[in-house]
């Protein structure tokens, strides 16, 4: 017989604890479940977290939310991908567009008739083919229009940058009209029962609260998942060098470009993220390498404006937790893991934890088959993200400083190692359906890194040089004639979804 659960308690008032409040009281609507979110004032939400990846439209879609009330209260621009400055030698970029590059072949990926065309003797970029890295060139955009028999509209894809200190604020009010109960306390204790489920939390006010199931969203402390379950954690400083960033935001200099920049640094990177009102700064770096006072200095003399706020180290372990969901509580966002920021993915694994956590979603006798399934799939998304952040660390070609000599030679998982061996002889990436990271995901950061394979697909082959070329050249056409016609992303902004300053 059913038994549904009857009540979910979030712990904590960050991003991840309000998305998670937010889809929660949209997907379980109907369902009678009272969803309370205790958010303590005294303990700092980590407030970075500005940068994200094409899902974060997908939870916008999913919460039922207004994009342009959004846009406007979080201060948002749009981003197409992020632009690598020096990572391959000092004075080298190269851009991760998000959305497809090319278009399919008779079958074949668009990367392989691109490898058979340059045998051919053409000299056009990978990215000439990124509709998205076009527009990022041209600081073009704007949202596809819905029905258009343009395939160069449905092949790009954005996410948003965005202030995310008023995204929690944001989700905040929209769950409080949506009936979520919010506490304002902080957690002292939390009593598990004889089966090591969570019975209760103690609260600093004196009060206590009962649910059925808990979400830990404590930040990285983990105070129910880790401190009280003691889940265990999954290390992964070996294979990610950096655990430390040194973060400040700026005043607007220029206009808001539409990506990212991640800058390789003598011991790590450095982000720059245009908000529409403000810029994101930040170093992360790796403290086997640089002080905190070298990496402040090297930060502040990155960034352009005023600063705004006073720089804030922020120490970071990066891996993931053994279980994310144990027994009768999920941990999410930080509390679950962290994998550094370099490819905007935190915000991105709260949202895929939470769907994981839907379709899986438990009734009162958590049963334990649920939970390993769930713990399977969401370790199989940590394992794919933090293999392609290491890429851009291991095919570096820097030797210039301690950091980079140490890249050259670093630890690398075998689940990496087969993937870049595989590539390197004929270009092709296996890609798992639910898989995050596409196939012209990993081949821009190759090519980026200047990583060509080998050989390519022989069956491309037999494709007609000519007709190959001719191809190729429409698909170009097709893709500058569009782009060139969206308007400048500033000027899309201000005529949209302008941010609303309050006088
Ligand atoms: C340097 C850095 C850069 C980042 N950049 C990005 C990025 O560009 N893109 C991206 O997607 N992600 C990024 N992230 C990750 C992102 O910041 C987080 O994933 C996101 O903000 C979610 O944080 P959180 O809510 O899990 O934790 P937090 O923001 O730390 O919130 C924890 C909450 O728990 C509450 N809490 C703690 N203890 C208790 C208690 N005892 N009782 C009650 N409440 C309690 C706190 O008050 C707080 O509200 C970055 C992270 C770091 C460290």
């Amino acid at each position: 017989m059913q038994n549904s659960l009857n009540s979910i308690c979030i712990v904590g008032g960050g991003t991840a604890g309000w998305m998670a409040a937010t889809l929660l009281s949209t997907s379980l609507r109907g369902s009678n479940i009272k969803i309370t979110v205790i958010e303590s004032p005294d303990i700092e939400t980590i407030g970075v977290g500005e940068s994200t990846v094409p899902s974060i439209m997908d939870f916008i879609q999913a919460c039922q939310i207004d994009l342009k009330e959004f846009i406007q209260a979080t201060s948002a621009s749009f981003k197409l991908g992020i632009r690598f400055d020096d990572w391959l030698t000092a004075g080298e970029s190269y851009f991760h567009p998000f959305g497809r590059v090319g278009k399919d072949i008779n079958g074949f990926d668009f990367y392989q008739a691109w490898l058979k065309s340059l045998a051919d003797g053409q000299t056009t970029r990978w990215l000439d083919y990124s509709p998205n890295a076009i527009m990022a060139e041209n600081e073009r955009f704007m949202l596809p229009p819905q029905q258009s028999q343009n395939w160069v509209f449905s092949s790009y894809a954005h996410a948003l940058h965005l202030d995310a200190i008023k995204v929690a604020r944001y989700c905040r009010e929209l769950c409080h009209k949506r009936g979520v109960t919010r506490v304002e306390a902080t957690v002292k204790k939390v009593n598990l029962d004889d089966n090591e489920f969570i019975h209760n939390l103690e609260l600093d006010n004196g009060t206590t609260v009962s649910s059925d199931f808990f979400i830990d969203c404590t930040g990285f402390t983990g105070l129910l998942i880790e401190k009280s379950l003691k889940v265990g954690f999954e290390d992964w400083s070996h294979f990610l060098p950096c655990n430390r960033a040194v973060t400040v935001q700026t005043e607007q200099v220029n206009n808001p470009v539409p990506y990212t920049i991640a800058t390789a640094q003598e011991a790590g990177w450095s982000w720059k993220i245009p908000l529409q009102h403000r810029t994101g700064n930040g170093y992360v770096f790796s403290s086997q390498f640089c002080s905190d006072d070298k990496a402040l200095d090297t930060l502040v003399n990155s960034i352009r404006g005023k600063m705004l706020n006073e720089p804030r180290i922020i120490p970071f372990v990066t891996g993931k937790r053994k279980k994310i969901w144990h027994n009768n509580c999920l941990a999410l966002g930080l509390a679950s893991g962290f994998l550094e920021p370099l490819e905007s993915t935190a915000i991105h694994l709260v949202y895929k934890t939470l769907v994981h956590f839907i379709k899986h979603f438990p009734d009162n006798d958590f049963d334990a088959n649920t939970e390993q399934i769930f713990n399977q799939k969401i370790d199989t998304d940590y394992e794919e993200i933090r293999d392609f952040i290491i890429l851009h660390y291991c095919t570096s070609g820097r030797d210039d400083s301690d950091f980079w000599r140490w890249c050259q030679t670093m630890p690398v998982p075998e689940s990496l190692a087969e993937k870049i061996r595989v590539f390197r002889e004929r270009g092709q990436i296996e890609h798992i359906p639910g898989q995050f990271f596409t196939c012209d995901s990993w081949c821009s950061i190759l090519e980026g890194m200047k990583i060509r394979p080998r050989k390519h697909h022989p069956l491309v082959a037999g494709f007609h040089s000519q007709n190959l070329a001719n191809t190729l050249t429409k698909n170009i056409e097709d893709i500058r004639a569009t782009v060139l016609k969206m308007p400048n992303h500033h000027e899309y902004i201000q005529t949209h979804c302008p941010v609303q300053i309050k006088l």
